[in-house]
Order: C-alpha cells, then structure tokens, then sequence
C-alpha cells in the first residue's frame, strides 16, 4: 500500500519535472502577425514623423513632431525583439531579413543623401540586429539542452527504447483526451536463467535485442495499429495499442510483438529461443483509471504465467486479482500458522571488503516450495494487519541465531533488521524491541533498525518520539530505499538516524551517466555533512563499486560482495 502510494507519488513528481522541462511552445500564428503589422505601422510612422517640420503643442509648449521619430523607431525594434522571443525560428527568420533590407537602406541614406542624421538610427538598427542574433542562440540552446533532458528522463539508458515513465505519460494523456487504448504487460518467461547461466552482460545484450526488435514494429507500423513500446525494468516491456477496430485487431498486434520475441536470437555465436506473457486491458471498458489499468494487464500477466498453458496471452478478467490476492493472503496466513517464515542474512561490508554485519531478509515459500518474493508477501502481510506478526517472527529468529554468535566468536558486527510503518507504530514496538535485546544477550548498538521514508512522513510526530526511544537505548537508525520518496536529506536529518542506505536504483543509474554518478557523489557528501554512515544498496558491478570507492562511499551491500544467505552460510562466513 505505501509502496504504491509512493510509487505513484514519485510519478507526480517526475510529472512536474517534466513539464517544467516541455519544450517552449510557439506563439500562434497571431501574434507573429500582430508584431508583424504593428513592427511595419511604427517604421510608416518613423518615415512620416522623421521628415515633418510641424510642431505639436503638448502643455504650452510647442514640440516638433520629427522627435518622435526615436520613440516609434524604438517601438519598432522592441517589436523585432519580441518576433523573436515569441516567435522562434519563423520570427527570427523574419527578423534578418527586416534587419538586412533597413540596415543597407538607412547607409545608403547616410552616404548618397549625406544626411547624418540618421547614424544613430543606424547603430540602433546593428545593437538590434546583434540582440536578434544572441537572444536567438540563447533560445536555441535552451531549447536543445530541454530536449536533451527531455529525452534522458523518458529513455532507457540500456535499450534506448521509451521507458516506463514515458509509458505512463502516454497514458495519462490518451486518458486525458477519452481514447481508447489496450495496455499490455509483457513479461519474458525464465529471463531470469539467461542471467543466472550467462551473466548479466549477454542478459543486457538479449534485451536490447528484444527491445529493438519490438521498437522496429511500433516504428514501422507493422502490425496495422498505432502502438508504443517502452520497459518498464528488468524484463518487463509495456505495449499501449490505438486505432484498432476490434479485440481481434489488439491480438493480431500483440502476436505480432510474440513472434519478434519468440524469434531466435543469435548473440557472441549462442543462439536462444524465448518467449513471453502477455496480459492486457482496455480503456475505459476494464478500467478508466490509469493504475487500475496497469494492475489489471500485470494481473492478467500472471495468471498467464500461474496457468502455464501453451496459451501466453491473455485479457484481464476481475477475478484475477482477487484470486491473485487470495492465494497470497492464504500462503501468508498458513506460514505465520505453522511458523514456517524463515531468514536470510545478507552481508554488508565496508570498501576494503570488510564484514560490516548483516540485514535480515523474511523468506516464505510457496506450496510448490519455490521462494515468494517478499515484494509480495509482505503487502499482503500489511493488509491482512499481520505484519507485526511476521517481523516478530522474524525478529526474533534472526536476534536469536546472533546472539549465539556474539556469544561464541568475538565477531563486531551488527544486525540490521526491517520494520514496517504499521508495526512500528504500535504501542509496544519499542518493548518488544526491548526484550529482543535482553533475551538474546545483544547490545543495543548491535541492532539496526530500518525504516523507509513513508514511515517518517506519514506519521512524522510519532515516528519521531519512538525513534527518538530506540535512539536512547543505544540503537542503531538506518534511513532505507533513500531516493525513491521525495523528502530531502535535511528533512530525513531531523530524526535521530545514523545510516543512509541509498537505494538500487541510483546505483544502477551511476554508471549509465555522469550526472548520475555526480548525484550520489553529492548524496554522500550531504550525509557526512550531516553525519550519516551511507551504505549503498544494490550494487551487482565492478564499475560500482569502483565508483562508489572513488567517491567516498563508506559500506556496500550487493550480489557483487554477497546475496543473501541461509544463516549456516551466514556463520560459516563469520
Ligand atoms: P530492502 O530492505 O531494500 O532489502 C534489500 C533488497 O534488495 C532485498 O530484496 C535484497 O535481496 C535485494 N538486493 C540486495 N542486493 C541486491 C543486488 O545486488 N541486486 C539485486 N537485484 N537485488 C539486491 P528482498 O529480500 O526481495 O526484499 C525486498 C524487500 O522486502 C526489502 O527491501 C524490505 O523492504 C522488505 N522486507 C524484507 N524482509 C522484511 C522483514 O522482515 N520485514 C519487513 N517489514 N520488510 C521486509
Ligand atoms: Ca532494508
Ligand atoms: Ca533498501
């Protein structure tokens, strides 16, 4: 729930982001007319003024008309200014060439007629003809630089394809006008393998394939209707279909896409044979709500996987989630029942590969016996108002497999462990705590305890006040996933934490391009300033980590260094 409230937060605010960077539109047609007319009245006036031996009487005082000829040739080279300020390309096109037929005229006056009269006129016409030019390359440039940022926040760094953002954008918009789309999920079945037996640099290079493939149908239109294609992360890709005339026409399309991903695929001499699942809805028949939408075609994505026939497409159908949920929710229940919620322990370790200490991951299997991700079981845990039961369980498992090995090796290592906002917020979170410590033989400065940003957002007072606690008793706070919410570093200071865990995403960011990598430099010399341990998650690559040393990062916690690991594992380590 607050992972999602979160998540579509996020998606605001990297709305506004990239608003504020759309690229300036033009002024209508109207306005360059406009300046046009009034540019051409103010110079008539000029010529007509300039000439004039008349006088004006303003007051009492007489005034000859010819002074006003300054005031309208000023007037007509603010409108040349303005052509180009609100006219782009057109208006400085324009403007040259006004520019260029008055400047000559003028010098022809000043040099046939030798009327030296109008010389400053001359230098007022240069100054504005060199504004013209300036004002425009500084728009020119703007421009570019906002396309620029413009395309990096909507493109996948690795296939270069629309990214999930992107994705979300066209919908918001296709939803805003009332047209109706199909939203498909697409999943690649066993990706996962690839990286496993492969490594993730051919896992890397078979997505891009895939990506490209997929990219070149959308391009060229090749399956009849108007799609756009972008990833959403790992091996998930996202479809939205347009302009199709039946259902029949949005699964034509989506076989399309199946055939481009079933297709062998020929890399570095290994050849491998995929395919995918796909789920999708409509708008607005199964949903006129962009989140309900997404959630339906991942349903339906599922449930292709979960019924596992030679069937890989499939439309969303109201069942789905709740029997999605229903599963989950009963996996959920019968663990907690027969105690079966387990452990691992994933290590931590300062830059010179020391052991830091360990965070305690929940584990629960499925009837099959295959792992549930806790990315599922604990949402469920939360809705089902169980989820202190579970820490607990957790807790209390893992603090008492460490205080045996405090008790039997002279290890100094800490033990991290994740609470969710619901269980910490009751009433006997910090007893409960307490009696963890003593029971097991663990000094409080032992202990970590992870909290998220929603916890010290949503209940900000209170989150304070038990902190605060925990502080006193010598415990350890450590700030997880920072970056993915939306406070700030000064913000998050104002609780009494000790560790910043920077989340995956930035580090898998740092490497794709340097303003990333200046971002988390700047992250960690924030948090030193303000006296935070950093501990950057996530981290799967030599050049990471390379990076992360170079720039001060104190700990890592990665598949690079260490996955998480069953407790016998775990001690035999130690
Ligand atoms: P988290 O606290 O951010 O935990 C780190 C997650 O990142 C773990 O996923 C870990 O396996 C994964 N990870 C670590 N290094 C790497 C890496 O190099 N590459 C990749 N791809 N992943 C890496 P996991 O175990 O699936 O846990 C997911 C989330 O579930 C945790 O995120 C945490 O928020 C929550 N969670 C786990 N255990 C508990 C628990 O006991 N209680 C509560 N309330 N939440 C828990
Ligand atoms: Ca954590
Ligand atoms: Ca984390």
């Amino acid at each position: 729930m607050n992972n999602k409230k979160n998540s579509i937060e996020e998606t605001r605010i990297l709305e506004k982001t990239l608003e504020s960077l759309e690229v300036r539109r033009q002024s209508p047609k109207g306005v360059y007319i406009l300046l046009l007319l009034l540019y051409f009245a103010a110079a008539m006036t000029v010529s007509l003024t300039a000439g004039s031996q008349k006088e004006m009487i303003i007051g009492h005082t007489p005034v000859p008309i010819y002074t006003f000829a300054g005031t309208f040739s000023s007037f007509s080279n603010l409108c040349i200014i303005f052509l180009v300020i609100f006219c782009g390309k057109l208006g400085f096109i324009t403007s040259v060439i006004i520019m260029t037929f008055h400047i000559p005229m003028i010098l022809m006056g000043i040099l046939v007629r030798k009327n030296y009269t109008s010389f400053p006129g001359l230098l007022i016409d240069i100054l504005t003809l060199i504004a013209v030019i300036v004002i425009y390359s500084n728009i020119k440039k703007r421009e570019e630089y906002q396309l620029r940022m413009r395309e990096q926040a909507t493109t996948d760094p690795l296939t270069k394809i629309p990214n999930g953002f992107a994705g979300t954008e066209l919908l918001n918009k296709l939803i805003r006008q009332n047209i109706p789309f199909a939203a498909v999920t697409i999943d690649i079945n066993d990706f996962k393998s690839i990286n496993d037996t492969m490594g993730f640099d051919m896992g890397n290079k078979v997505l891009v394939c895939i990506a490209t493939r997929m990219k070149e149908i959308a391009d060229k239109s090749l399956s009849g209707t108007l799609d756009f294609v972008s990833r959403i992360n790992g091996d998930e890709f996202s479809l939205v279909v347009r302009n199709y005339r039946s259902e029949e026409d949005v699964l034509n399309t989506i076989r399309k896409y199946e055939a481009a991903i079933t297709e062998k695929i020929n890399i570095d001499g290994y050849v491998f044979f995929l395919n995918a699942s796909f789920g999708y809805s409509f708008f607005p028949t199964d949903s006129s709500e962009r989140d309900s939408l997404i959630n339906s075609s991942v349903a339906a994505m599922k449930e292709v996987k979960r019924i596992n026939t030679g069937e890989h497409i499939l439309r969303f159908a109201s069942e789905m989630k709740a029997k999605d949920h229903l599963a989950i929710d009963n996996r959920v229940r019968e663990a907690l029942e027969n105690d079966t919620v387990f452990f691992n322990l994933q290590p931590q370790y300062d830059m010179s590969h020391k052991l830091r200490g360990f965070e305690v991951l929940a584990r629960m299997r499925d009837e099959d016996s295959s792992l549930i991700s806790p990315a599922d079981f604990i949402p469920a845990a939360e809705r089902l108002g169980l989820i202190d039961a579970l820490d607990l369980s957790v807790y209390k498992k893992a603090a008492s497999f460490f205080g045996e090995i405090l008790k039997r090796t002279d290890a100094d290592i800490i033990l991290s462990i994740n609470v969710s906002v619901k269980h910490m917020m009751k009433s006997d979170y910090i007893e409960e705590i307490r009696t963890l410590l003593s029971e097991n033989d663990i000094p409080a400065e032992k202990l970590e305890i992870e909290v998220t940003e929603s916890i010290l957002i949503e209940s900000a007072e209170k989150a304070s006040r038990i902190l605060n606690e925990l502080k006193d008793m010598g415990i350890r706070i450590a700030i997880d996933d920072f970056g993915t919410g939306y406070s700030s570093l000064s913000y998050l200071n104002s609780f009494p934490s000790d560790t910043l865990k920077i989340d995956k995403s930035f580090i898998d960011k740092m490497c794709e391009n340097a303003t990333s990598e200046k971002y988390v430099e700047a992250i960690i010399s924030l948090a030193h300033v303000m006296d935070f341990e950093v501990v950057a998650e996530g981290v799967e690559e030599n050049e990471q980590l390379e990076i992360l040393q170079s720039i001060g990062c104190d700990y890592i916690q990665g598949f690079i260094w260490g996955r998480p690991l069953d407790p016998k594992d775990a001690e035999n380590m130690i």
